[in-house]
């Protein structure tokens, strides 16, 4: 048997598409069309092309898009009040500030800043406690993308048993509380776990991110299970993911290639948050 490899490509596609007709459908009535605006600080290559991508999709789904360009000295006052500034711009619907930051930016208080109907990418720490108590609210759109590649390929996440492999903010965590809220028993791991194969090989859903590159292989795997691949480490001029895909590939029953899986799909969910943020804001508008 051989795994069923997930085109995170096709399906992002498919997503975008019906971004693109909800936008167009938001606006057929003279409602602004959804706002996006990201941050950039510094001058980090693979950033301005995460950013650049960013807003080339942006605007093909027909949002309005804006870019902040800032210097790598920016301060942490100027980032907050640029945050500050994007939360009370009506054209703005969602903000995401591009990470890395600088070292010498409090990345936590920049988090803290951005308002919570605007957070994009899940940053805000109030979006982040009511993903932790399973209510609805923004969310990263990398472990969202995650989860969206499993639904569309009924994956079985109710009952069965996940390992997430990394606990940042960023992905870990949030993939770790999104897969409980769907029903799945979780197990998070880290740099300090033992027997880090052994508890992989009990994993119906194993999804890692880590960003150590062929990593985990079929020694990790259980047979059959789907296996989300969100690392991207950069080799030989393109990137690479955790996974050996060689010896995984006739061991899982699914796999997310790299490049390919998950990548495409964060961009897509980003639409989708600043489209969700953009109707809720303008629902409670017509409520006021
Ligand atoms: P991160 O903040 O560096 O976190 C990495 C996690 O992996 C940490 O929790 C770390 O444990 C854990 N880890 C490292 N070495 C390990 C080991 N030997 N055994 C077990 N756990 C280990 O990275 P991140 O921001 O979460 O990103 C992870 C990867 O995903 C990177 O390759 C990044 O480029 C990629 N990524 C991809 C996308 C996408 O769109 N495809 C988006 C975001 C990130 P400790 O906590 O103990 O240090």
């Amino acid at each position: 048997m051989s795994a069923v490899i997930i085109d995170g490509r096709a399906v992002a596609a498919r997503i975008r598409e019906g971004i693109a007709h909800d936008a167009a459908a938001m606006t057929a009535h003279g409602t602004p069309a959804p706002g996006l605006a990201v941050v950039l600080c510094g001058d980090d290559p693979a950033s301005a092309i995460y950013v650049r991508n960013k807003g080339s999709a942006a605007e093909k789904v027909g949002f309005r898009f804006q870019l902040h360009r800032r210097p790598s000295h920016i301060t942490t006052a100027d980032v907050l009040s640029l945050v500050g500034a994007l939360n009370a711009d009506d054209a703005v619907d969602g903000v995401l500030v591009q990470l890395p930051l600088p070292p010498h930016i409090d990345a936590d208080a920049v988090a803290d800043a951005i308002a919570p109907e605007k957070d994009a990418d899940g940053f805000n720490p109030a979006n982040f406690g009511r993903l932790a108590e399973g209510r609805a609210a923004a969310v990263g759109a990398t472990p969202l993308g995650c989860m969206e590649l499993l639904r569309r390929y009924d994956v079985p996440i109710g009952g069965s048993r996940a390992v997430v492999l990394g606990r940042s903010v960023l992905v870990g965590r949030p993939a770790a509380l999104l897969l409980t809220n769907a029903d799945a028993t979780v197990t998070i791991c880290h740099s300090k776990t033992r027997d880090l194969a052994d508890v992989c090989q009990a994993a119906d859903i194993l999804i890692t991110a880590m960003g150590r590159p062929g990593a985990v292989d079929a020694s990790y795997v259980k047979p059959g299970a789907c296996v989300i691949d969100v690392g991207t480490t950069p080799r030989d001029g393109t990137i690479a993911g955790d996974v050996d895909r060689a010896s995984v590939e006739p061991v899982a029953g699914w796999l997310t290639p790299v490049p390919g899986g998950v990548g495409p799909m964060t961009i897509a969910m980003l639409l989708r948050n600043t489209l969700t943020l953009a109707s809720a804001r303008r629902r409670a508008a017509a409520v006021v």
